[in-house]
């Protein structure tokens, strides 16, 4: 009796923790290591990042969203939209309407971002909850007439630890408690433009000091006592392509600049006709067997890149790895924007914490799917999205998944075991079956027969 009292009793107590520690809400911090193709992964070494794999989930390819740009995109992972619908179509943007021009050293005026509402947003509107944000591309501007509680404005020179610092002290110490947050690097993408993918003594020392902030991050959540309860997701962008001097496109040569205006260059091009639009096209389209010329209705549907004012009349996408140049300028050794089918344009994804699985490996996910998992995590609403929760939920520990080759082997396993046991019992009938007892007889009658006789 005594000892079902204290039995009862522990169990009382245990459940009063889990209600207690289910209150408290979950967190999560986004950060995003621009221009981090997804193979880099394989073939360079990662040591803390691969630590921080094993205790957690790796997706091998993330399909991010055309055009691989990086203010598109990490619009997109934020809600959840393609660039049509988000309206941040690319870094270099007009608008015929207003007359405005959007760069990436002129992103404040909300015009540009209010067409969507990004995540820290949506989670500000919870009660009792707050956004960081130590440099997101949208993350200093007031969308909807709102920025992160706390936030710093954009400047390249504000190194890793900075930044690093300000968001863990904001995650570890702050009421409303931050929920939220984001923490941006430039890096591998200026190099990986400097130098090229392919430069691989440059880039191993790049990755390597990418893999240190990895490692600075991992050891600073610890030390704060935030890594066990904390959900840390790092991804990118975009990839990176190696372009070279031989594969350059001179939009010079095609057409006399006066017949138009560039809104954006390379490698796609948004053009603006001055005049007559079919005449500019036909022209352009002679230009080079490696660009691809495009009406703004004629734009593959695959790449759902149509339906905003923002995107140019004409849209020129270059081969993978080609540059597009005005004049005779030297294109860079490597750079990003092309198709987003080309696996050079993927970024990967990792995650650790809580919500998510030990040790588990997957294939591909799209970036827009990003949004509705983040939403899922922090119990928010998400907003309308071009996402699909479902292709997230195997990374998830509260969700039940199964995936087709899975699916496919416990199908032959259940028929291959169905069939021996089938087997099995036919065998097993036939030889226990009813004759045997007449044989018998019939022995006995023979061994009887030469008595009688
Ligand atoms: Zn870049």
């Amino acid at each position: 009796m005594k000892f079902l009292v204290i039995l009862l009793f522990s169990g009382f107590i245990t459940d009063c923790r889990g209600n207690s520690s289910s209150v408290l809400p979950p967190k999560l911090l986004l950060v995003s290591f621009d221009g981090f193709r997804a193979d880099y992964l394989q073939n360079y070494e990662f040591p803390h990042l691969q630590n921080f794999i094993k205790e957690g989930v790796l997706v091998e390819h993330v399909k991010n969203v055309f055009i691989t740009k990086t203010f598109p995109n990490h619009y997109s992972i934020v809600t959840g939209l393609y660039e049509e619908s988000h309206g941040i179509v690319a870094n270099s943007m007009y608008d015929a309407a207003t007359k405005k021009h959007f760069s990436d050293f002129n992103d404040k005026d909300p015009f540009w971002w209010n067409e969507a509402v990004p995540i820290w947003v949506t989670n500000q509107l919870q009660e009792n909850r707050s956004s960081a944000a130590a440099m997101w591309p949208g993350t200093d501007v007031l969308i909807h007439n709102t920025t992160p509680s706390y936030f710093m404005n954009y400047s390249p020179s504000v190194s890793f630890r900075e930044r690093l610092n300000n968001v863990t002290m904001w995650l570890n110490n702050s009421s409303p408690p931050v929920t939220f947050a984001t923490l941006y690097w430039e890096e591998p993408d200026a190099s990986g433009h400097k130098y090229g993918p392919e430069d691989k003594e440059n880039m191993s020392r790049v990755l390597r000091e990418i893999d240190d902030h990895v490692g600075d991050l991992v050891q600073r959540l610890k030390m704060l006592g935030l890594w066990e309860n904390l959900n840390v997701i790092i991804t990118s962008d975009h990839g990176m392509a190696q372009c070279s001097q031989s594969r350059v496109i001179n939009l010079g040569r095609c057409l006399d600049p006066s017949a138009y205006t560039i809104i954006d260059l390379t490698p796609i091009a948004a053009i603006l006709p001055k005049i007559n639009i079919t005449m500019v096209y036909n022209k352009l389209k002679m230009c080079d067997p490696h660009l691809n010329v495009y009406l703004r209705e004629d734009i593959p549907e695959r790449f759902y890149y149509r339906h905003n004012d923002r995107i140019q009349p004409i849209i020129l996408v270059a081969d993978e790895g080609w540059t597009i140049v005005l004049n005779e300028s030297s294109p860079k050794l490597g750079d990003h924007g092309y198709d987003n089918s080309l696996p050079s344009m993927h970024p990967f994804l990792a995650a650790h914490g809580p919500a998510f699985h030990k040790g588990y490996k997957h294939s591909t996910i799209n970036s827009v799917d990003i949004y509705p998992m983040m939403c899922h995590i922090l119990g928010l609403k998400p907003q309308p999205n071009n996402g699909t929760f479902g292709h997230t939920k195997c990374l998830l520990v509260d969700q039940w998944c199964i995936n087709l080759p899975e699916a496919i082997g416990i199908v032959i396993g259940a028929l291959l075991i169905l069939t021996t046991l089938t087997c099995l019992i036919i065998i097993l009938q036939n030889r226990l079956s009813v004759p045997r007892p007449f044989s018998r007889l019939q022995l006995q009658e023979e061994d009887d027969d030469p008595l009688i006789g």
